[in-house]
């Protein structure tokens, strides 16, 4: 067995020497647990904040330990009635290729639903994301003008082809790379999509959305955030999902610089986390593999093969390598 342990804490950017892999004897489940071997681990930006100790939503890492996340595995072993080898489960102990758990930390899905590595994004904690998120915060509705961050991601893929099959009248995307503004205007459907990279976002968007913006989902903050309220029409709704330009960064942002417009264009700006919405997810599920099913939600994966790639995938994700979801097959 091998495992991804954090080995340091990083200041800025991480790099690979903050990570250990370190070979183990395959562990024994013992009474009450099973025995899974990893197939799919999953790397997502939320786990830079997990390898800083900084006051957080959610525990960090512990230095020389095993890192977590999200892994989808098959039962090799099991003393529990309810789990039987051969069982695939979905759970959140990745970063490593076998993992013991209790029963109760393991959900069965069913391989012939969807492929595997859907249940670790669009099936599954990104997707749920970008559907509370884009329906429940930021309270979409039919007629209104979307603009989503990091739109190539696995969250902001899933958000603006939502809103597009919701009815939005115009969804606009950003994203770092022009392979990816062409996929997103291409293959996904986005009426207008630029590349942060090559000029002032405000610029940009406003290029984009000509009548404004009613909805924000933010992935990115900094610039994005100030141009998405610089082009915000009256009662526009923000849901902040998450703000990865200030992840890696050592001073905090500049930007936003024009947050008194929150105030005459009446803007409702909102943060959220996906945990406070697993309530949604049978409903989510419910709506949203029918899309999958027929091909009218897309999605796409970047895979990396091999638990000793996993740190370089992670950082790779974080500098922008991946289009939809990144995921590490074993
Ligand atoms: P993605 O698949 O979108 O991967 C991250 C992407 O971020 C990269 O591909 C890169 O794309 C982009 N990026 C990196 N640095 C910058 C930057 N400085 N400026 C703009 N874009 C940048 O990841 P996810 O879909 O998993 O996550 C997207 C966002 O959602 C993240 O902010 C994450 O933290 C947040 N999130 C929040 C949750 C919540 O509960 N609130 C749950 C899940 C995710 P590019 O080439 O376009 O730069």
């Amino acid at each position: 067995a091998t495992e991804v342990r954090l080995a340091a804490r990083p200041k800025g950017w991480p790099t690979l020497d903050d990570f250990s892999i370190v070979d183990t004897e395959v562990p024994s489940p013992g009474p009450g647990r099973l025995l899974v071997r990893n197939l799919l681990i999953s790397v997502d930006p939320y786990m830079r904040g997990r390898m800083s100790d900084a006051e957080s939503y959610i525990a960090p890492y512990e230095l020389g330990e095993a890192m977590q996340g999200g892994a989808v595995g098959e039962v090799i072993e099991s003393t529990v009635d309810d789990f039987r080898p051969g069982d695939v489960v979905q759970h959140g102990l990745g970063w490593r290729t076998h993992a013991v758990l209790e029963p109760q930390h393991a959900r069965k899905i069913d391989p012939d639903v969807a492929p595997l590595g859907a249940y670790l994004g669009v099936l599954g904690m990104p997707g749920l994301t970008a559907y509370a998120g884009l329906l429940e915060v930021a309270q979409f509705k039919a007629g209104d003008t979307v603009f989503v961050s990091g739109a190539a991601g696995a969250v902001g893929s899933v958000v603006g082809q939502l809103a597009k099959l919701k009815g939005a009248k115009r969804v606009i995307g950003s994203a770092g790379s022009d392979a990816k503004v062409a996929h997103l205007t291409g293959e996904l459907g986005f009426d207008a999509a630029f590349n942060y990279k090559n000029g002032p976002v405000a610029d940009q968007l406003a290029a984009a959305a000509p009548d404004g913006i009613d909805v924000y989902f933010d992935n990115v903050g900094g610039d994005h955030l100030e141009a998405a309220i610089g082009n915000a029409n009256q009662h526009a709704r923000f849901a902040v999902c998450g703000m990865i330009s200030a992840y890696n960064a050592t001073e905090p942002p500049v930007a936003p610089r024009n947050l008194t417009r929150i105030i005459g264009w009446r803007i409702t700006i909102r943060g959220f986390l996906v945990y406070d919405q697993y309530h949604l997810r049978d409903k989510f599920v419910a709506d949203v593999a029918p899309m999958i099913a027929d091909g009218r939600l897309r999605y796409e994966e970047t895979v990396v093969d091999g638990i000793r790639n996993a740190p370089q995938a992670f950082l790779d994700l974080l500098g922008g390598a991946n289009t939809g979801k990144m995921i590490i097959r074993l």
